[in-house]
């Protein structure tokens, strides 16, 4: 098999193995999570027939929609915001959710586990930035939610994500993905989580998330092309 999705996976592997040289780190602890939020389930279907297992989706009711129709071995990731009144379905359709921007919201999230017997693992998103216009916790408020997690059973945090402001050069991410890491470092230290998984990075900057210690990278259009929605 020869096609365009195969020859842009392998660019992006090796792209992907370049960076972890660059940083020395192990490449098998950098995730690829290809997201194919507003493309079809064709399209997943091709994706995994080159192997790929997890899939990122950025809304719920897109996923409810999509998933039934992909392959059923697959396994799904939350990557967007998530509401309250949506917890329920993205508890039943989702393994991991990256998004998890406030406590209220990871209460919910505990509070739909007891009914379904599982524990979500979930990453909490942070605004290194402090952007009015993004989602996420507001740094000085990670430590407070991390204790108050501790007394949640059915979920496990476990690590950080985030998304920087949009730039025109990759570089300029750079900061905030390292900022990411270092707040990681210094809440580990305050409150006991490992917090081993860091989210970040995307189409345009991978490679320098890689660089500041990303796990989980989360590609859209350098994978499927461009969205038209
Ligand atoms: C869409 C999306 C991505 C992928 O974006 P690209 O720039 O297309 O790679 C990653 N993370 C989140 C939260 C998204 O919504």
């Amino acid at each position: 098999m020869n096609n365009l999705f195969e020859d842009r996976l392998s660019r992006i592997r090796e792209r992907m193995a370049k960076a972890c040289e660059r940083a020395g780190r192990n490449p098998a602890m950098v995730n690829l999570l290809p997201v194919s939020k507003t493309h079809g389930p064709e399209l997943v279907c091709e994706a995994a027939a080159c192997g790929l297992t997890v899939f990122g989706e950025n809304k719920v009711q897109e996923a409810k929609q999509k998933i039934p129709l992909c392959p059923s071995h697959l396994i799904w990731h939350l990557v967007g915001h998530l509401q309250t009144n949506k917890v329920k379905d993205a508890v039943r359709l989702f393994a991991v959710i990256h998004s998890v921007d406030s406590l209220k919201l990871l209460t919910a999230i505990d509070a739909a586990g007891e009914l379904t017997g599982r524990v979500m693992p979930v990453f909490l998103e942070v605004n290194v930035a402090g952007e009015s216009s993004k989602f996420g916790l507001a740094p000085a408020d990670g430590p407070s939610v991390l204790n108050a997690a501790n007394a949640l059973k059915r979920v496990d945090v476990a690590g950080l994500m985030t998304i920087p402001p949009i730039a025109e050069e990759p570089e300029h991410a750079r900061p905030f993905f390292k900022q990411l890491r270092e707040l990681r470092d210094q809440w580990r230290q305050e409150t006991g989580f490992a917090l081993n998984e860091l989210s970040m990075g995307m189409s345009h900057d991978f490679e320098v998330a890689i660089e500041e210690g990303a796990t989980w990278i989360r590609l859209g259009t350098v994978l499927f092309g461009s969205r038209e929605v």
